[in-house]
């Protein structure tokens, strides 16, 4: 049986300060993406092991 972790955090992007809820997910496939900021910005980049969401925080 596979452990999952899964981590929850808040970052801000560093270019226009906007907030965004992340939860990282440490899991057994090869999940590749990235996440920008709304202003272009890009917050998140991952390659295999981990996924990601990202939502807006108010
Ligand atoms: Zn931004």
């Amino acid at each position: 049986m596979a452990t999952w972790d899964t981590t929850k955090y808040v970052q801000e992007c560093d270019k226009c300060g906007k907030k965004y809820n992340v939860t990282k997910y440490e899991q057994p496939v090869r999940e590749k993406g990235r996440f920008n900021c709304k202003c272009g910005n890009e917050l998140e980049r991952w390659n295999g092991g981990v996924d990601y969401t990202f939502t807006e925080a108010e």
